[in-house]
């Protein structure tokens, strides 16, 4: 609870208070984008969308995706960053080679990671969307760490979204046939699903 009122009236002091709920992953570190917003209709969470990213492209350990989903990338910085700095663009979680977590939006916000998107039908996917980023590329696999923290931040996803299911995890590809490749064919899926199946069980 957030105390956002207060005002004295005859030396009774009265608190208006409202809930604000943000719902972050516990283990990941919180830089807040400021590319986010509300869901429509307060949309159920309902799908998670795996993507991959690196900045520069194929580069590791720079700051360049915190700073592109800050608003602080500076064009100059790599020729590339010059076609992408004015983008306003955020995913809800980072995963880094490390396997280190860090969260831009809170999971019951709107993220601007699908753009584009179709599932099943229903356009607008970051509506009721969740979207993970991992840092790497299509064609590079990804790293031990990142596969266990991707496994401990979806436990925590599914547990409180329900209407996530195993069918209704998917990659970006997945949602943007022809405009995207992410998470790219270096992402195991047999691994990652099969990791899901007792969290799945469990819940
Ligand atoms: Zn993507």
């Amino acid at each position: 609870m957030l105390v956002v009122q207060c005002h004295t009236l005859n030396h009774v002091v009265e608190y208006t208070t409202i809930q604000i709920i943000m719902v972050f992953y516990p283990n990941a570190t919180r830089t807040l984008s400021p590319f986010y917003d509300k869901r429509p209709n307060e949309e159920e969470v309902s799908l998670l969308v795996i993507h991959n990213i690196s900045l520069p492209p194929s580069e590791f350990g720079t700051s360049g995706i915190r700073d592109l989903f800050t608003g602080n990338l500076d064009p100059n910085a790599h020729p590339f960053y010059k076609e992408i700095a004015g983008l306003r663009v955020s995913a809800h979680c980072v995963i880094y080679r490390t396997g280190e977590i860090e969260q831009f939006v809170p999971f019951n916000e709107r993220a601007w990671h699908a753009g584009v998107s179709v599932f099943q039908g229903r356009a607008r996917c970051n509506d009721y969307a969740i979207g993970i980023e991992l840092e790497g590329t299509d064609t590079l696999p990804f790293t031990d760490q990142q596969y266990a923290s991707l496994q401990l931040v979806s436990d925590f996803i599914i547990k409180r979204y329900p209407r996530i299911t195993l069918g209704r995890i998917v990659g970006h590809n997945d949602i943007a046939p022809g405009r995207k490749t992410d998470p790219g064919e270096a992402f195991d899926w047999a691994r990652y699903r099969t990791g899901l199946r007792s969290t799945f069980l469990n819940r």
